[in-house]
């Protein structure tokens, strides 16, 4: 990391605090002296999904929570399980690719949200179920297991 002041090319860091998109870093200069600031953005993929109708949108996953806290609404079940399980639930999809169906990622989330809670899978499924193509659903399911 270059020194803004005298290019000097070394440093060193004595302040590291990380955030959801990035880390930042004091830095001071070997040569100089002078202090400054680095930050580093956590590179992530734009990650697209597919809809029924073809349609393709950049994946929301404040959209997805959404979802899954309705499903979860009055369970007796810590938040911080669920925000666990759709952290597992956004690595796979991006394991998977830069796209996704949406069906795909319906399977997925039903799938860990039954071995979560009976009561919130059946309300998931209820909403999920109608406007989803079943073959497509089943699909991520599959991959699962
Ligand atoms: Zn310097």
């Amino acid at each position: 990391m270059k020194c803004p002041y005298c290019s000097y090319e070394e440093s060193k860091v004595t302040n590291k605090r990380e955030s959801p998109g990035g880390i930042r870093r004091r830095r001071e200069c070997l040569k100089c002296r002078k202090r400054f600031t680095t930050y580093e953005k956590i590179e992530k993929k734009d990650l697209y999904v597919v809809k029924k109708d073809g349609r393709r949108e950049k994946f929301d996953r404040e959209k997805l929570e959404s979802g899954v806290d309705r499903a979860f609404e009055k369970r007796p079940i810590p938040k911080e399980k669920i925000d666990k399980m759709i952290n597992e639930i956004e690595e796979q999809l991006r394991k998977k690719g830069r796209e996704v169906k949406s069906s795909f990622i319906g399977g997925i989330t039903m799938r860990k949200i039954k071995k979560i809670d009976h009561v919130a899978f059946i309300r998931f499924a209820s909403v999920y179920r109608d406007f989803q193509d079943i073959k497509d659903f089943k699909e991520g399911l599959n991959d699962l297991q």
